[in-house]
This record gives C-alpha cells, sequence and structure tokens, in this order.
C-alpha cells in the first residue's frame, strides 16, 4: 500500500515554470502549500537515470533531502514513434542550453518528415519522497501526432507540435483546464491521488 500524504507542505522540485503552475493547478483542491525548488534556491541534481521515473525519484529525493519537506518532482518528455522513442528522456536537452523549443520542435519535424509515421506520446513521471527516505512513483502517458507547423501559444515546450488523439487542435492552443484533464500529467496524477490523496480535498 502506498503511503498517504498528510503534511500540509510540499515542495515542487522543478525550476522549469511551465510545470510548476500545471502541478500547482493540478494540486490546487488538495490544500497543501506548495513552494518550488527554484524559490528555495536547491540546486538541480544530475538527471542520470535511464527511465522517466528514475530520473523523477532523484529529483524528488534531491529536493527532500536539501529541504527536509516532502518534495514531489515530474519527469517527463515527448516519445516520437518514428524516432524510436526520442528525444524521450533527452527532451529538455534537444532544446539547448538556451531551452530554444522552436528549435527542438524543427529538429523532431525535420526527422519525422522522412516516415509516413507521425505517432507520438507524452510520458510523465510523478515522484514523490519523504525526507525520512520513503518514496512512491507514478507514470502516465497521452498518446498523439506530430504535426506542423507549430500552433498554439498556450502549454509550453513541445505542445505547439502535439495533437492528442480525438483532437483537432494541438495542446498549445487548448485552454489549460482541457490539457490538465487529459494529459500525460494529469493521468500520473491521477494515481498519485488515488494512491496518497485520498480523503483530502
Ligand atoms: P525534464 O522532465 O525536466 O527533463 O524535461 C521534460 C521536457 O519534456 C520539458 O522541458 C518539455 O520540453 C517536455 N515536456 C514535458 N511535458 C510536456 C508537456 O506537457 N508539454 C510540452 N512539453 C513537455
Amino acid at each position: 500500500m502506498a503511503r498517504a500524504f498528510t503534511e500540509d507542505q510540499l515542495v515542487i522540485a522543478t525550476h522549469n515554470p511551465g510545470k510548476l503552475r500545471e502541478i500547482s493547478d493540478l494540486l490546487t483542491p488538495f490544500g497543501v502549500a506548495v513552494t518550488s525548488a527554484g524559490d528555495l534556491g536547491l540546486p538541480e541534481p544530475v538527471e542520470d537515470g535511464d527511465s522517466f521515473k528514475a530520473n523523477a525519484l532523484i529529483k524528488a529525493r534531491a529536493a527532500a533531502d536539501a529541504s527536509g519537506l516532502p518534495a514531489l518532482a515530474d519527469d517527463s518528455g515527448l516519445a516520437v514513434d518514428a524516432l524510436g522513442g526520442a528525444p524521450g528522456i533527452h527532451s529538455a536537452r534537444w532544446a539547448g542550453p538556451e531551452k530554444d523549443f522552436n528549435e527542438a520542435m524543427a529538429r523532431v519535424w525535420e526527422l519525422v518528415l522522412e516516415s509516413e509515421d507521425r505517432r507520438a506520446h507524452f510520458v510523465c513521471a510523478l515522484a514523490l519522497a519523504w525526507p525520512d527516505g520513503t518514496s512512491e512513483v507514478f507514470e502516465g502517458r497521452v498518446d498523439g501526432d506530430i504535426v506542423w507547423p507549430p500552433t498554439g501559444d498556450k502549454g509550453f515546450g513541445y505542445d505547439p507540435i502535439f495533437q492528442p488523439e480525438g483532437y483537432f487542435i494541438t495542446f498549445a492552443e487548448m485552454e489549460p483546464a482541457a490539457k490538465h484533464h487529459i494529459s500525460h500529467r494529469a493521468h500520473a496524477f491521477e494515481q498519485l491521488v488515488a494512491a496518497c490523496f485520498k480523503g483530502r480535498g
């Protein structure tokens, strides 16, 4: 059985404002005060795990140890079928040190163009770690297609080129509340809530 989250305060182990906004929105109903690793000035650990789950745990553990508070981390990315799952756990790195997602999206499209297969999915692993060394981890995904040109100015990262299955607009054209219903992050979050936040909110 998963450990219940009974505390009132949680560190969101991210320096990414897009993720912080989405995770804070998802946590709103549960009455948890959130601070981010960025706000606390915590260093970013080296993400050298070989899976989304491993990297989420590395980030959550580092923030929980450094802050003495429970910490929630998200490791996520875009996996493109025609590219054998790339950029995958390297999704942030494809944008380079300047975090230029226009360049990263163009790189994805250039490679996808050579194939008929436009299928892709986003994956999100959420890890919740406590300062005493325990942790829980959950994973969600959402399937869709890579589309071009990039469309929409909401969301972040690769949202402008990802069209979720059953929709004719990209994640970047969707209202945040609509994305929160169907996204990889929402699916991971549902599992986290069912396992650790039952009876709250
Ligand atoms: P990391 O988990 O911090 O290593 O970075 C994951 C990267 O994947 C982000 O910087 C985004 O580029 C991409 N990503 C993850 N989730 C989303 C999403 O919901 N929309 C668009 N891009 C995402």
